[in-house]
């Protein structure tokens, strides 16, 4: 049966998930008895969520692929496969996650999301299924939202000194809009709710529009936006000013009306936090154009963006330093880096499930938006004349702090090519 479960295929990944699944379907097998044992499924799907909450997985992808069930966890921000489920047994096993999120466990015609509280362990982990029809079948993604991932600290997010300074200079001055930048899975949500935390810690008042609120935290009031029930982000606003916070947070600006509302709580004077995609801090700008903010709107409020990334720590155990390997070397020189002759390089071992990374860490953009910058933006400048600017002013660009990290070893450069001169917002033009 070794091949109905894939487990060879995943023994890196010696998950307790994929052994039971295996040891489980053999017994099933010589006993001839179905999958559909209505003690099982539930059981095994608890196992299987247990073991990636465990594996610290962001995200588990469910995969109809040529008569069977391909089952992936996303780890560290890498997929990896750990599961093959023999094909029928595909209807059972999905039903059965659609059913705990109030989804019609039989196959789906068109793209279907759910989500629930489901206790893990003794802690409630927020599920959101999303289910996608597929020419090979039906395809499931289970993002596991665990509330341990939003209690670092600024400290621990991975900011150097200088840049842990210009986040405190804000946190004295405690003015106008601060926005977390980055792309989807960078870790922007983590480091908002560091920062939450840590204006909490000094007896404020802090008030959040989300939506939909993926993280309970304690000590904080939290809306949810529900259109349907008429709480739109410009109703949730309104409401929040007449609870009078000191601070604001707004989840994300990802459309007009969310970056309108956030501007209008941000112009009574309030502290207001939020995050957007954009590729690095001068981006941020164009991004908050486009959701047709002006010139003026945005001088008048932005003071600081925090621009990330993550990448993989080496892992502490296996790691060592090495001649920096030519693909690497040959990577940043194309982007007219000067490559260092030195690297750290991780062989994989048990405590990394022989990958050579454990766990991630953000890099980071920290642009303190002064009165040069102002002037630019008021001018209308671009974003690349901004950009050149912010790197006048000594801010160190996403990738230049990646290779920062890369020289005291805390990654590799082969995990920053991995994430690629685009994922660090750099553009060939
Ligand atoms: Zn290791």
């Amino acid at each position: 049966m070794n091949h109905a479960t894939g487990y060879d295929r995943i023994r890196p990944l010696t998950v307790e998930f994929a052994k039971r699944l295996h040891a489980w379907l053999n017994k099933m097998t010589s006993r001839e008895v179905s999958l559909a044992d209505h003690e099982s499924i539930p059981q095994l799907v608890h196992r299987l969520f247990q073991d990636a909450r465990n594996e610290r997985a962001t995200d588990i992808h469910i995969d109809a692929e040529d008569g069977t069930l391909c089952i992936r966890l996303r780890i560290d921000g890498v997929l990896r496969d750990v599961a093959l489920i023999p094909a029928r047994h595909n209807a059972q096993f999905l039903g059965h996650i659609k059913a705990l999120v109030d989804l019609d466990p039989t196959p789906l015609l068109r793209p279907a999301s759910g989500g629930t509280l489901y206790e893990l362990d003794e802690v409630n982990v927020n599920l959101r299924v999303t289910c996608t029809p597929t020419i090979r079948g039906e395809k499931m993604s289970v993002r596991l939202l665990d509330p341990r991932r939003v209690q670092y600290t600024l400290e621990e997010l991975g900011l150097n000194h200088e840049q842990k300074e210009k986040i405190d200079r804000w946190l004295e001055s405690m003015a106008g809009m601060v926005l977390v930048a980055g792309a989807t899975g960078s870790g922007k949500t983590t480091s908002l709710y560091a920062l939450l935390h840590q204006l909490k810690s000094l007896d404020c008042s802090v008030i959040t529009i989300e939506d939909p609120v993926e993280y309970r935290v304690d000590g904080i009031n939290q809306i949810q936006v529900h259109e349907a029930r008429g709480i739109t982000f410009s109703e949730a606003v309104r409401a929040m000013l007449r609870l009078d916070p000191d601070f604001l947070m707004v989840g994300e600006m990802r459309d007009r009306a969310s970056a309108e509302a956030a501007l209008a709580a941000s112009s009574t004077g309030r502290v207001l936090l939020s995050s957007l995609h954009s590729r690095d801090a001068a981006g941020t700008v164009t991004t908050l154009r486009n959701l047709d903010i002006q010139d003026y709107e945005i001088t008048a409020a932005l003071e600081l963006v925090i621009s990330q990334r993550l990448v993989r720590r080496l892992c502490p155990d296996c790691k060592r330093e090495g001649p920096a390997p030519a693909e690497d070397r040959g990577w940043l020189e194309a982007l007219g880096v000067t490559a260092p002759t030195t690297s750290w390089v991780a062989s994989g071992c048990n405590n990394c499930r022989h990958t050579g990374y454990h766990r991630r860490i953000g890099v980071f953009e920290i642009w303190y938006v002064d009165e040069e910058a102002n002037g630019l933006i008021r001018r209308h400048s671009d974003e690349k004349s901004l950009r050149h600017a912010i790197r006048e002013s000594g801010t160190k660009s996403l990738l230049e702090d990646g290779m920062d990290k890369a020289a005291a070893g805390v990654t590799s450069l082969a995990e920053l090519r991995r994430v690629g001169s685009y994922g660090f917002g750099i553009s060939h033009r």
